[in-house]
């Protein structure tokens, strides 16, 4: 329905992947507000109940008891949803939202019923509490909006109650608060689009498309929380060899190319998280099999292999050293800092024995 689509931000706004992820994250943020939100629903309604029995409706009246089970089905998803996944949870609102819509609509034609006519500000509430829900788009309060619209209508024609004024404003209602919802939809995802993007570029280095030095600590805590029983975590400085001679023969420019060609190499293994750690120098991260040996300690000869010519070099090509060191109990590490420094030293030992090679270290 490509006519119908940039109606609704939720479906053309961000791609898919995107929408999910920022849909998880709205779950997440709004949590506390929706829970919120529901208390206020519940009190609301209790007001109403005592408010119509002070006025001589009787306590329970068909009215009051529509009004005491939504209250009743809000208070126990509160309890029951604190479990729940975002998605089931969100699902669990929308399912609960239409219930309690239909139990209002039963305290609609029993008022209507008692006094004599239905009030135009009970459904034009229901619809301003549909359009605070901060966990819905515009798409799922349009079907709630038209769920409490139905029902109004069906007690309009099958009951002698007059729901015509209250059909009116409630259309206004839905009118305005749709117009709302689509701007807030809009908005939303904008800024999450905005600060999404601001992350990426501050964990990212410009040159290479790296991760930057900034990003490295946390990623490399979670690839240790991540590691499961059998597995080793290795961790690789690597830095080029002769490479100021290779800008001093080249020129700067086309050492910015030799430094993006070797980024690829190294992002070309998925297994491998790789950092630009600064100037010439890369920490790549490693999950492997403790049976298998780290695929780190290949990549000077990898690197060798694509024979990017470097005539200042006494190998005549681009080669690379790369210090390992292998975690083989990583449940005691608490930081980078141990690591680094040995693997650190063991790549000042590659230099020392000639570059263009792998020195590794098992830690325990
Ligand atoms: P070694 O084999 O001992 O590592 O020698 P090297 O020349 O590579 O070592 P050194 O640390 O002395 O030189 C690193 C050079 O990397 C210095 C600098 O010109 C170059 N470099 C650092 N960052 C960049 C960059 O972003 N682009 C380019 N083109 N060169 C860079
Ligand atoms: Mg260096
Ligand atoms: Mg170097």
């Amino acid at each position: 329905m490509p006519l119908i689509k940039p109606i609704f931000p939720a479906s053309s706004y961000l791609d898919p992947a995107s929408e999910a992820e920022f849909r998880h994250h709205l779950v997440q943020k709004t949590r506390t507000s929706t829970k919120r939100l529901a208390l206020i629903c519940i009190g609301l309604m209790l007001v109403f109940c005592a408010t119509d029995i002070l006025l001589g409706d009787s306590w329970h009246s068909l009215n009051n008891l529509a009004r005491y089970a939504a209250a009743v089905i809000i208070w126990l998803y509160l309890m029951y949803s604190v479990r729940l996944n975002a998605n089931n949870w969100l699902q669990g609102w929308l399912a609960v939202s239409a219930v309690v819509i239909v139990l209002l609509a039963v305290t609609f034609y029993a008022s209507g019923q008692y006094f004599g006519k239905l009030g135009e500000g009970g459904p034009m509430l229901v619809a301003f509490a549909i359009a605070a829900m901060p966990i819905f788009h515009l798409q799922q309060k349009l079907l709630l909006w038209l769920l409490l619209l139905s029902n109004l209508l069906f007690i309009k024609y099958c009951s002698s109650t007059d729901t015509g004024w209250g059909i009116f404003y409630l259309l206004i209602s839905i009118i305005l608060c749709l117009s709302w919802q689509r701007q807030f939809d809009k908005l939303l995802r904008n800024q999450f689009k905005a600060v999404r993007l601001e992350q990426q570029k501050a964990e990212t280095d410009q040159l290479t498309g790296l991760l930057n030095r900034r990003s490295f600590e946390q990623r490399l805590m979670q690839k240790l929380t991540e590691l499961s029983s059998g597995q080793q975590l290795s961790l690789g400085l690597l830095d080029i060899d002769y490479f100021k001679r290779y800008n001093d023969h080249y020129g700067h420019l086309d050492g910015d190319l030799v430094l993006v060609q070797i980024a690829r190499l190294l992002s070309a293994n998925p297994a491998l998280t790789v950092v630009r750690f600064g100037g010439e120098e890369f920490i790549l991260i490693e999950q492997h099999a403790a049976t298998e040996a780290a695929a780190l300690l290949q990549l000077p000869t990898q690197l060798a292999s694509l024979a990017i010519p470097h005539a200042a070099s006494p190998f005549g090509v681009v080669t690379a050293s790369i210090g390992v060191v292998t975690l083989t109990d990583p449940t005691h590490v608490s930081g980078s800092g141990e690591l680094m420094q040995q693997a650190d030293i063991l790549l000042y030992q590659a230099k020392q024995q000639g570059r263009n090679q792998a020195q590794q270290r098992l830690l325990a």
